[in-house]
């Protein structure tokens, strides 16, 4: 998916699950993190970034790890909620991003290099845009179902 579909998505997700700006804007920057830490080919050059291109940064043990580290620290003295939720919704916007990723092609799972996922639209087409549209659609839709 295009950066603009990750962010619309899951801020809305993260917004919608929260109703606060702060994780909503948090998720909608972890949306991002995988593919910034991968680089760009204008960054690492086209090879490098071909052999990175949903490696080991697209692996979702590597964000529930650091979902877990995070919970660990509720008890250390330095311990600071809101600071702390920020970091969990930015693990956890990076995680949808990997969820987004696999419905357009394939992503790490269980393994960095084991690869799942499916090809329902080529990243950037008017389907990409139709089905965040759908998605987004669908969470407004459940959020008010579920609160009436
Ligand atoms: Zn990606």
């Amino acid at each position: 998916m295009k950066w603009l579909s990750h962010i619309a998505l899951t801020g809305t997700i993260a917004y919608a699950v929260t109703a606060d700006p702060l994780s909503a804007a948090a998720a909608a920057a972890g949306a991002v993190l995988p593919d910034r830490i991968e680089g760009t080919p204008q960054s690492v050059g086209w090879r490098t970034w071909r052999s990175r291109h949903r490696g080991w940064s697209h692996w979702p043990m590597l964000y529930l790890a650091l979902i877990g580290a995070l919970g660990c620290a509720e008890t250390a003295p330095y311990y600071d909620p809101a600071f702390f939720s920020v970091l969990t919704w930015l693990c956890l916007g990076a995680l949808m991003h990997i969820a987004e990723d696999a419905v357009c092609g394939k992503v790490p799972l269980l393994f960095p290099t084991q690869k799942v996922g499916i090809r329902l639209f080529t990243v950037g087409s008017l389907r990409e845009y139709l089905f965040v549209l759908l998605c987004i659609f669908i969470v407004y839709a459940a959020q008010n179902i579920l609160r009436i």
